[in-house]
């Protein structure tokens, strides 16, 4: 354990998560490996928000749930800056985990499915801080109540169950059970995509509001780049369980680098005449446990040159300490500079 109080709250490096499959039978053979998430690297500074963003199945969930150790990493570090000491969550065991498990939360999905309809909102927000003995009695009624208004809800859905709220009510009730025990990280998991976009905002600018009150930081895992250009500092690309490219938000929206990111940006609808046409990708995103040989997106890249077939990209670090994972960034295959910053008329600071 080692103690650097100004590291970034959160750092992974080579995470990696990857499923071995064995053939059926007395005589059990590997098969192959499902890489969910391989070689992730990234810096979380506190109090900042990165996007993780990328098709489904690009291994987006798999990596949150690596970093808070809901899954156990095949391999790398999720260093986890706790005041001051910096943890490898990735190695802690199960009872040394517990005390951290305050300071890192969850929210789901869908918050039909994320909710007991058994419980009641007190027990439900309550629950954590039941199982950490953290409060108890009158003590604990109060920070339900106080948690509720903070997240716009009313002291009296105590006693309901639920059945009894809308989407964007009980995506607040899951937030509230996040947040009731303070934690310093917050790994939203397509929070709000399974709402209605008028609730999508409100529930946006409460997860904007309660970061600047608690002073969180959030890992906001999402597929739709107008969430993430809202409310994110920084995002990070992934494709087939790796992260493409990694840049602060507005350099990204300004010139994205990497093919994949071109592709997804286009797809955003956009008024303005003069964006760029759509790039369509052909066929489908490729199959974690069966990858092409060298770029796992060739197959799909328009701009694919021979050397994509045969050799897997490295990470180039660009100018402004954004990276991306491509051979059209290799010295080589560099275009004559424009000056301007933008394209791919970039120049990489070191490989
Ligand atoms: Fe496209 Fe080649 Fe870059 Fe992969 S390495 S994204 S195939 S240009």
């Amino acid at each position: 354990m080692t103690t650097i109080p100004d590291a970034p709250l959160l750092q992974v490096r080579n995470l990696c998560k990857h499923y071995p499959i064995y053939s059926k039978g007395f005589m059990r053979r590997l098969i192959r490996v499902v890489k969910a998430c391989d070689q992730i690297n990234f810096d979380l500074p506190a109090g900042q928000t990165l996007g993780l963003v990328g098709e489904s199945g690009s291994g987006k969930t798999t990596t949150g749930r690596a970093i808070l150790r809901a899954i156990t990493p095949t391999s790398g570090q999720v260093l986890f800056n706790d005041q001051g000491r910096l943890v490898d969550i990735a190695r802690l065991s199960t009872s040394q985990l517990k005390p951290l498990r305050t300071r890192m939360q969850m929210i789901f999905q869908d918050p039909f499915a994320s909710l007991n309809p058994r419980m009641t909102v007190r027990n439900i927000v309550a629950e954590p801080l039941i199982i950490h003995k953290m409060a108890h009695g009158s003590e604990l009624d109060d920070r339900v109540v106080e948690i509720l208004r903070k997240v716009g809800l009313k002291p009296e859905h105590r006693t309901r169950y639920p059945h009894a709220f809308s989407g964007g009510q009980r995506q607040r009730i899951g937030i509230a059970r996040a947040l009731i025990m303070r934690p310093a990280l917050v790994v939203a998991d397509e929070a709000v995509s399974a709402l209605d976009v008028s609730v999508q905002a409100q529930v946006i600018n409460l997860l904007a509001d309660l970061q600047q009150e608690f002073g969180l930081t959030y890992l906001f895992i999402a597929h739709d780049l107008s969430v993430v250009r809202h409310i994110c500092d920084s995002v990070a690309v992934m494709y087939a369980g790796r992260i493409v490219e990694l840049a602060q938000v507005d350099q990204f929206f300004e010139a994205p680098q990497h093919p994949y990111s071109r592709a997804l940006l286009s797809a955003v609808p956009n008024p303005d005449p003069d964006m760029p046409m759509r790039i369509n990708l052909l066929g489908d995103v490729a199959d974690p446990g069966n990858l092409p040989a060298g770029c796992s997106f060739h197959p799909r890249c328009v701009e694919c040159m021979d050397v994509c077939r045969k050799t897997c990209p490295v990470v180039h670090r660009l100018s402004n300490n954004r990276t991306v994972a491509c051979h059209l960034y290799e010295p080589e295959n560099m275009p004559v500079s424009t000056g301007d910053g933008k394209g791919i008329n970039m120049l990489p600071e070191s490989q």
